[in-house]
């Protein structure tokens, strides 16, 4: 039985027979049941009919003068346009109607006169409901096909882009880091060949170091979803270091999480870079240190006496030329150091007195500035031996204090003190001053980084200090970060490791 439908599908039904009450009565009984139908008398019109607007479904007479079911239905399914359309046959019950060649020429059901309504309309319900599944499914079909070729072509343009990237790039999962793959430029940059890294994990890429700056981007881009030009030393096959940049995203391969990382090797524009840097340092140097004797001459009064105004502008100058000289001499130092022509030379040493001597050394500023410095008893520490070059961690902590009062209002308080934690010797130099934005925490210790452009005409710094002080402190093995809230206060942190 078929169940009464409030709302029966609005289907345009063509229906074929050269007996009128045949089709009054098949018309009559589906327009009652809410169908659209189109009656047609004769073969020829009901192809010209549903050529012009196909109807849903066609009932279509077997017996009929001039051209008869059989061969209306094989016109129809050899035409495009009305192909798909279901066509059911109908035979009256002493007719010779053959079953098999109706099934052949294309119809897919069959109903015998005299109807039975609930029959036809069982029929017809069943057959709309087929074809309008099929329908969605060839648009589905369709959407699918558009989709896949789509991404075929996205696909494809990806992987010629990072073929032919000049970039050196990596792809690797997100949660075990093995590398999926690596274009040319990857290959030529770091001197493996394909097999010796893909399916390997990072760790055979990058050395610890990198491998720390990789889990940084890799939690940034988690977070923000992209990480650009974070630098880092990377170590060729032959281990040659080269200074890449890495920029980071997250796409999915294969339904895994992968980032993409895309290097950019800046050794030789770097080298270029420092060499020009002191190269111009150098030629700086000499007409600044004659200048500044000028200065001095002048200002002694032994090439006669200045007015009040001309003192007061000698004083500008002389402070100016020395802040030039500062700053060619601290350009000069990091570029020394990182090329190994000032050795860093770690030697055992005990700490506890360098970091009495740098109060020391800053207790005249403090005063001067009205900062209170306090060095906290570091007990802990007393009897602990490192591996230090004293002289330049001597610069590091002196650098962090002076740093420390210069941002730091008179009143505040500006503490040093160490502990050990785990295999590590902790310095902390932590001051209540003006602290540093969020921004800014990840660059400051770039060369020439200030919070403020300003900072080094008003506290006469270079922006020089903290590069210096994190390449000395590298060069221990050590590690140096900050903390910072923005109006309370800064802190700077360094571990060196424990000598064994
Ligand atoms: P500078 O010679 O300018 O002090 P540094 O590299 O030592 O160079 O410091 C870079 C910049 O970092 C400073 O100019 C200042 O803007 C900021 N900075 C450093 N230390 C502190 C601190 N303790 N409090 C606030 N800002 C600081």
């Amino acid at each position: 039985m078929i169940s009464e439908r409030k709302h029966p599908p609005k289907a345009d039904i063509l229906a074929i027979d050269d007996t009128p009450e045949n089709l009054a009565l098949l018309s009559q009984m589906l327009t009652e049941k809410g169908y659209k139908v189109r009656s047609v008398t004769k073969g020829s019109t009901a192809i010209r009919g549903a050529k012009a607007a196909p109807p849903d479904l066609i009932l279509l007479d077997v017996k009929m003068p001039e051209m008869n079911g059989y061969e209306v239905c094989r016109q129809l399914k050899m035409d495009d346009l009305t192909k798909d359309i279901p066509i059911i046959f109908i035979s009256a019950l002493g007719d010779v109607f053959d079953k098999v060649k109706a099934f052949q020429v294309g119809g897919i059901d069959y109903i015998t006169k005299p109807f039975q309504v609930e029959e036809v309309l069982a029929r017809l319900d069943t057959h709309l409901t087929i074809r309008n599944l099929q329908i969605k499914l060839e648009a589905q079909n369709t959407q699918l096909q558009q989709e896949i070729a789509q991404k075929t072509a996205a696909e494809d343009k990806f992987s010629k882009a990072f073929r032919a990237c000049p970039n050196p790039i990596v792809i690797a999962t997100c949660d075990q880091g093995q590398i999926l793959e690596v274009n040319d430029s990857f290959l030529q940059m770091s001197g493996y060949d394909t097999v010796e890294v893909t399916n390997h994990n990072l760790d055979r890429l990058y050395s610890p170091s990198a491998l720390e700056i990789y889990q940084q981007a890799l939690a940034k881009t988690q977070q923000q979803g992209y990480v650009r030009n974070l630098e880092f030393d990377f170590s060729t096959k032959s281990n040659r270091v080269k200074t890449v940049l890495l920029s980071m995203e997250i796409i999915e391969l294969g339904g895994i999480k992968c980032t993409l990382q895309i290097l950019n090797d800046i050794t030789e524009r770097k080298r270029l870079e420092n060499e020009f840097i002191s190269l111009v340092s150098h030629e700086l140097r000499t007409p600044m240190t004659s200048t500044i004797g000028a200065l001095d001459l002048l200002n002694s009064g032994q090439l006669g006496t200045l007015s009040d105004r001309g003192k007061q502008i000698l004083q500008v100058a002389i402070r100016n030329s020395e802040r030039l000289i500062r700053l060619v001499n601290d350009i000069l130092d990091l570029e020394r150091m990182k090329s190994g022509k000032i050795a860093i030379e770690p030697v055992r040493c005990n700490l506890k007195p360098l970091l009495v001597q740098a109060t020391e050394t800053m207790q005249a500023m403090a005063t001067k500035a009205g900062v209170n410095l306090i060095l906290e008893p570091c007990d802990a520490i007393t009897h602990v031996v490192l591996y230090l070059d004293s002289d330049r961690i001597l610069q590091t902590l002196t650098n962090l204090l002076s740093n420390g009062i210069k941002f730091t209002e008179p009143g505040g308080i500006v503490k040093l003190t160490a502990h050990i934690q785990d295999n590590y010797c902790r310095i902390i130099i932590r001051d209540t001053g003006r602290g540093i934005p969020s921004d800014k925490l990840e660059f400051i210790f770039e060369r020439f980084q200030q919070v403020d452009a300003s900072d080094s005409r008003s506290k006469g710094g270079t922006g020089l200090g903290l590069a210096i002080c994190r390449h000395i402190i590298q060069r221990h093995k050590g590690k140096i970060w900050l903390e910072s809230e923005l109006g309370k206060g800064s802190s700077f942190y360094i571990e060196l490791p424990l000598s064994i």
